[in-house]
């Protein structure tokens, strides 16, 4: 899968970038700025991490767009963010064979 340079969430597009030290942090992989509608991916990681990354932040996306805000538990929830990034990967991989 190529990751797009925008994608679509809820009537939003957001434009992706790839970048380093992405919020002034070295070990963080990405980003999503809801209010100007940005992706952030870090260029210096592995292609599937990259994958993983668009996958996660897409995810948050997705919870915004469902009416969720950065004060509700499962916005920011992490891991539960992360585990329903990866079933979403594989739902999508299955449908590309
Ligand atoms: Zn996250």
């Amino acid at each position: 899968m190529k990751i797009p340079e925008k994608i679509t969430i809820g009537g939003v597009t957001y434009n992706i970038t790839f970048s380093e030290n992405i919020g002034g942090n070295e070990n963080q992989t990405g980003d999503i700025d809801f209010h100007n509608a940005q992706i952030w991916i870090s260029k210096d990681t592995d292609k599937d991490v990259q994958k993983l990354t668009f996958y996660h932040e897409v995810v948050h996306g997705i919870f915004m767009a469902l009416g969720y805000g950065n004060d509700d538990k499962i916005t920011i929830d992490e891991r539960f963010v992360d585990s329903f990034s990866h079933y979403l990967i594989q739902f999508v991989e299955q449908l590309e064979g």
